[in-house]
């Protein structure tokens, strides 16, 4: 076993610096060293609910960037020393037909999740990204391009390829009309890539002061979603609609500004709802969602926001502030994602 140093849980909102063991290097693996992780709501989720006498080992961490150490003798594809970029799942099994799609995201018997998987050969439960070093497939590690900050690119691994899925695969580009419903973590990357598209954007958003920094992010219009005259006047207006809200919400105002046979995406709330049929009757709408991304889109997405100089906007914290971050996050002070910088682990 390799050994590095990380934040492991110790009961609900607690971490404790620790020594964590890595696998030694299987032939496909490589190591990383993990220069710097996002803060994802995902951890703030995994954290709450964090029983350290019931709960497996908790190490959170699903969107990093670093710098590769070692590499298994199978690996071709990465020497050390390059900068790669690893997401929220890190293998999959690689035969069922979502596998087969280049949709390891939806893989049927589940992908392996970064933190909190189960290892699928030696049936370990997965520490993630706030540590120092990682040890990974290099079929789930991706070259980091050059001209991408490694703090500010971190994001793009978890929060970038969330949002990239649905707008690719919803077919945005010149002409679309996209609307992006909450402006965090996930929605100011969702501008950010629905403009370099080509796509005419909008925010939709209830917190007046972030209409300054929508426009600063690229959007083309506004409208404030605790205006009710705004929101009835935007009726049948969005081929799509990236609802990125992490709270469960009424979808009736959202659904009624997406156009005919256009589509409201969920990809911040994925808890049960109630949804009235005729506001998707009415204009043939489709209700979708979406979460992760498969390999290929992920390196597509990576490629896209180097060759148009996409990144997230972050605030880098050193790793032993990890409880600061994640507390500003629950309270949504952030612009707009936080990213640990894990070099205070050595
Ligand atoms: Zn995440
Ligand atoms: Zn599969």
């Amino acid at each position: 076993m390799r050994t590095t140093t990380g934040w492991q849980a110790t009961g609900p909102m607690a971490l404790r610096r620790t020594t964590l063991e890595r696998r030694d290097l299987r032939p496909d693996d490589i190591a990383v060293q993990v220069g710097h992780c996002g803060v994802c709501h995902t951890d703030l989720h995994a954290l709450r609910d964090h029983d350290q006498h019931t709960s497996a080992p908790l190490v959170p961490g699903h969107e990093f960037t670093g710098v590769v150490t070692a590499i298994g003798p199978e690996v071709s594809v990465f020497s050390v020393g390059d900068r790669v970029a690893v997401g929220n799942i890190v293998d999959s099994c690689g035969v069922c037909a979502m596998c087969e799609a280049g949709q390891e995201n939806f893989c049927h018997s589940f992908p392996t999740l970064t933190y909190g998987g189960t290892d699928r050969r030696d049936g370990s439960t997965t520490l993630g990204g706030y540590s120092r070093e990682y040890v990974v497939r290099d079929a789930f590690a991706y070259p980091l391009p050059s001209g991408l900050d490694p703090a500010a690119a971190a994001p793009l691994l978890c929060a970038g390829v969330t949002v990239w899925e649905p707008l690719r695969s919803l077919g945005v580009g010149p002409g679309s009309r996209v609307a992006v419903a909450g402006l965090g973590g996930l929605g100011h990357l969702a501008v950010k890539m629905a403009v370099a598209l080509g796509a005419t954007t909008t925010v939709i958003s209830r917190t007046r002061d972030k209409h300054r920094d929508a426009r600063r992010l690229g959007a083309h219009d506004l409208i404030d979603s605790t205006d009710t005259r705004q929101m009835a006047a935007a009726r049948d207006t969005f081929d799509v609609v990236l609802d990125t809200i992490p709270a469960a919400h009424d979808l009736a105002p959202y659904l009624r500004s997406v156009a005919m046979d256009g589509t409201l995406s969920l990809l911040g709330y994925l808890g049960p709802l109630t949804v009235e049929a005729m506001d998707l009757l009415v204009g043939r709408k489709k209700l979708s969602s979406a979460g992760s991304a498969g390999r290929p889109a992920t390196a597509e997405m990576l490629r896209f926001c180097a060759g148009n100089g996409i990144v997230a906007d972050v605030e880098v914290l050193p790793s032993a502030q990890v409880l600061t971050a994640l507390d500003r996050l629950r309270r949504d002070d952030v612009r707009y994602r936080f990213v640990l910088d894990l070099s205070d682990l050595d």
